[in-house]
């Protein structure tokens, strides 16, 4: 039922008068925010007559937005202002504050595209039979020293850490496998196995940055707890693969690696420490260190002359257990069996610390540079090592800013699912109309119908076009005309046809159109 507000008599000048009508409020308004201007101008005029010290201070306003505008984006411009008679400047300076370095503002349209990821997260995880989780955006900077691993880039160079005004040393996450594990601890989750989680949001660390690398990035991810067979593995995997798919990314390298568990890693740690140890001059200085403290560390360096040097090095699947031989042989038979291709690299570790056995990264060749867009494998040891009970795991992370530049690249729409901004735009041609159609586009809305209307009556055409460009399917179009009829003239955007029907049908006609 649409309730409408009766269509307001034409506007009066007031003049301080009681505002009657709707009209009569809003000149009233009008007038005394003139009034104030006028009182500005004259000061800064220095006591000319209000009249044309509110002129003054108009074309001071305009000057200022100007100068303002031509500023563009910098950072610490400054902004002197004169007038034309020699007033004084009133803004100095004005700075323009910038979003922190390393991270960016996410606007429409482009949120749109955002909104669209996080929808075929949750649906994918959902189908997969995965839970959310929302963990804090901070935690105690414990969570994450031990499990992630001093040593490693993550712990050594790229934490937020801080200590808060309770004296408490607390740290971004720059990654959530460790809170969440955290969590799952804290609320007794591991008592029902198998538990699945998945969880999406902003991660922190501190890094240089570039194209695809930022200090605050975004990650989803999934976790599987208390599944020790290869299945869940390769359930991680494809599942990751059908987020990337449904998101439009079909180029892309599965690379896929078993670090042994904690026996076989033992023997292949001595084998290594024996060969670097023999070409530890040609080694950077970082991984010279390592080579005491954190060997396997080593392996995940980017620094050429590391990378250089491991070529010839002993690579893990030399020294895998039979059980754990075994476990990878499986897993890479259950990704065959789902038409997955995983090309077995031994190069590849990891960065963080507490994977055992399975360990696989996604890249594309689009993103130069920064080209990993995922990472994952099987933790069996952390959520002992994190005061829980033995229990296996096994999870993903993926970067969502990589994940959406190669989604751009893959042409991915400007909105989301594929929808228009909003189906339906009002277009009032005076002000009288405008409040007549406010209920009735409410009333549509509640229909979850989307609809909009310019509230700044711009000129018919140039709304008509916008809403066209925009996507929209119809414009309810309201006039002195159609006012008097209690009508609306309804107009198909991409036909142009119009027909005139009663005001109190919108609604209904609407839905039904579209239906189709
Ligand atoms: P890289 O080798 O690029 O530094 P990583 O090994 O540090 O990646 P992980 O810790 O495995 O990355 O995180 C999983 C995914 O999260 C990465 O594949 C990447 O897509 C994304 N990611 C990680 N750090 C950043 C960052 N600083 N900016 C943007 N995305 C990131
Ligand atoms: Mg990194």
């Amino acid at each position: 039922m649409v309730v409408r507000v009766a269509a307001p008599a034409a506007p009066q000048a007031t003049n301080g008068a009681a505002a009657n009508s709707i009209e009569q409020k809003y000149d009233h308004i009008r007038a005394s925010s003139g009034a104030a201007d006028a009182m500005r101008g004259n000061a800064l005029a220095g006591g000319k007559n209000a009249a044309s010290s509110a002129a003054q201070s108009a074309t001071l306003g305009t000057m200022m937005a100007r100068k303002y505008v031509g500023a563009g984006r910098r950072n610490d411009s400054c902004i002197a202002t004169t007038t034309t008679d020699g007033v004084p400047p009133v803004w100095n300076a004005v700075k323009h504050i910038t979003a922190p370095r390393g991270t960016f503002d996410i606007l429409p349209p482009e949120s749109a595209q955002w909104q669209a990821l996080e929808r075929i997260i949750d649906e994918v995880c959902t189908r997969f039979g995965y839970q959310e989780i929302r963990t804090p955006i901070f935690e105690s900077t414990e969570v994450f020293v031990k499990p992630i691993g001093e040593g490693t880039d993550i712990v050594d160079k790229e934490m937020y850490t801080f200590i808060d005004r309770g004296e408490r040393s607390i740290t971004l996450r720059p990654e959530l496998t460790a809170p969440v594990v955290r969590a799952v601890l804290e609320h007794n989750l591991l008592q029902s196995l198998p538990l699945k989680l998945y969880y999406r949001g902003p991660i922190f660390r501190y890094e240089r940055p570039q194209k695809g690398r930022y200090r605050q990035a975004h990650q989803w991810g999934v976790e599987c707890f208390g599944v020790a067979g290869p299945e869940a593995d390769a359930e991680i995997i494809a599942l990751g693969l059908e987020v990337m798919r449904a998101i439009g990314i079909t180029e892309y390298r599965l690379e896929i690696n078993s670090l042994g568990c904690e026996q076989c890693r033992k023997k292949f740690r001595d084998a290594l420490v024996e060969f670097l140890r023999s070409s530890a001059q040609r080694l950077s200085e970082t991984s010279q260190e390592r080579l005491t403290r954190n060997p396997l560390r080593i392996l995940d360096s980017k620094d050429p002359r590391d990378v250089d040097v491991l070529t010839q090095a002993p690579t893990m699947d030399g020294y895998l257990c039979e059980a754990c031989q075994e476990h990878f042989a499986v897993l890479r038979t259950l990704l065959e069996s789902m038409g997955i291709r995983a090309l077995h690299n031994p190069h590849i570790v990891r960065g963080l610390d507490y994977y055992t056995r399975t360990v696989f990264e996604i890249s594309s060749t689009g993103l130069g540079a920064q080209n990993s867009v995922c990472g994952g494998g099987r933790y069996d040891g952390l959520v002992r090592s994190m005061g829980g009970p033995q229990t296996p795991g096994v999870g993903l992370a993926m970067g969502m800013d990589r994940m959406l530049m190669l989604a751009h690249s893959a042409g991915m729409t400007q909105t989301h699912n594929g929808r228009p901004r909003v189906d339906v735009v009002f277009v009032a041609l005076d002000e009288p109309s405008a409040y007549t159609l406010v209920p009735v586009m409410n009333a549509v809305r509640a229909r979850h119908i989307s609809a909009d209307m310019d509230y700044t009556r711009r000129n018919i055409d140039k709304q008509l076009r916008a809403a066209g460009e925009s996507g929209a399917r119809y414009a309810v179009i309201v006039g002195e005309d159609e006012r008097r009829s209690s009508e609306a003239t309804i107009q198909n955007l991409a036909t142009r046809e119009r027909s005139r029907i009663a005001l109190d049908n919108v609604e209904s006609e609407l839905a039904n159109r579209l239906k189709t």
